[in-house]
Parts: structure tokens; sequence; C-alpha cells
């Protein structure tokens, strides 16, 4: 049996199953993967990193107009069949939660509904101010120009509801940690997750001793190689329509 094949037995005996994706899930999408992507909203990390911790502050104008010129990128795009087969398959797996590293809201768009957004999502907005207390609200439009959105509440300046560089965001896994505690995991899939990041290994931990596979038409990454089951070296929107 072939590793497409073994994840498909698997899937229709699973209970429980946790998927995490990646940047490469979106690849179908139009959407550039985190590395040497011109225009991604990650095209420059260190760019990036440098103007949320200094720029926002000190020059919304400017950070605002460079953020909205790439997220126009995101709300341009729509979610491919890799997308649509994960929302198919938790309609059919009896407990099944998604997360992903991915803020483009695509998961999102193509139906799903357990869904937990580990890296936020980049069409939410929240006040900048931590204190305020207003609740995340969705961004309409993408004018670069109209200067940076106010917190409907304080009037203040608003943020991406996102986890940039040097954020932690921990709490954003409580759902996950929830989901394996109140029960054993049966199957965790990865598909498209980039090893530049601790996700993949983090959820492993938490779903321990779960059947593991990885769907992903690259390499593993050596810290992960060793702790799958299997591996279905196919690009998602490939892979997981052949599953559903
Ligand atoms: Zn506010």
């Amino acid at each position: 049996m072939d590793a497409l094949e073994e994840l498909r037995a698997r899937l229709a005996e699973a209970r429980r199953v946790v998927v995490l994706t990646g940047a490469g899930v979106s690849v179908a999408s139009g959407l550039p993967t985190y590395r040497g992507a011109a225009g991604s909203l990650y095209d420059d990390p260190a760019h990036l990193r440098d103007s949320f911790g200094s720029t926002l502050r000190r020059d919304p104008p400017g950070f605002w107009g460079r953020f909205v010129t790439r997220r126009a990128l995101l709300r341009a795009a729509s979610p491919n069949p890799g997308h649509s087969a994960l929302a198919a398959l938790e309609r059919r797996v009896p407990d099944l939660l998604l997360a992903t590293q991915n803020v483009d809201d695509l998961h999102r768009r193509a139906g799903s509904q357990r869904l937990v957004e580990l890296h936020g999502n980049a069409l939410v907005e929240r006040c900048l101010d931590d204190a305020c207390g207003a609740a995340p609200w969705r961004s309409e439009s993408d004018d670069a120009g109209a200067g940076p959105p106010r917190c409907p509440r304080c009037g203040g300046v608003a943020r991406p509801d996102v986890v940039f560089f040097g954020e932690g965001a921990d709490e954003r896994w409580d759902p996950v940690r929830a989901f394996a505690a109140a029960g054993p995991v049966d199957l965790v899939l990865l598909v498209g997750t980039i090893g530049v990041v601790e996700s993949p290994a983090q959820l492993l931990d938490l779903a321990r001793p779960a059947w593991t596979c990885e769907v992903n038409p690259g390499p593993a990454a050596p810290d992960l190689a060793a702790r799958l089951d299997a591996r279905v070296a196919l690009p998602a929107e490939e892979a997981l329509p052949a599953l559903v």
C-alpha cells in the first residue's frame, strides 16, 4: 500500500484527527510560500519584524500603507481544491480540528468551521492598545491611501490580528491543547507546513502517540522526518481531494 492509500484507510477509521496546515496548502491559490517570495505577506521577514516593532507605533500610515498592499493579494485569492477537501473531511471525520499557520483566511472561506488560526488572520484587525478591550473585527477594504484603520471603541490606531515575528502567541494554541487533552488523537496530518517554525513538532508532542502523516511535495524537515509514520510527496491540492 502506498502512503496515500494508507492515509486514506487510516482516515476512514479515525475518530479524532488534528490537521495542521502551512503555506504549502495555499500555493495553488497563487499565494507564494513564506520564503523568498516576492509579494508575499512575509516577503521580507526582517523588514516586517522591524516594521512592527518600531514603525507601526512610530509611523502608522507607513506601516499600514505597505501592509494593505500585501493584504490585497490575500483578499483577491480563492480557496483551492486542497482547502475544499479539508472542509469536506471535517464533515466526514467524527471529530476533526484544523489548525493552520496561515493568515490568509482561505480555510475559513472554503468552509472549514472548526478552525484554529495559530498565527492570526490578516483580514482581521484589533486595537493596538491591548487594554482597550475592543473585540477584533473584520476589515472590508484595502485602500492604501486611507490611512491607518481606527479602533471603533477608542478611536486609536488598529493593528492586524496577526502574530508577527518576535511576538509570542502561545494562548492561540489553547484550543489545540484542549482537543488533545479531551481524549486520544488517532491521527495527525501535516499539510504543507514549514519547518522554520516549531508548530509541527509542538503538535506532535501534544497528540502523541497518534499515527502521523505529512503531505508535502518537498523533503521533510530533518527534525520531523524521524517522527512521521508516512509521507505523501504530493502537493496538497492533488493529495487531499483524493482522500474525500
Ligand atoms: Zn481601542
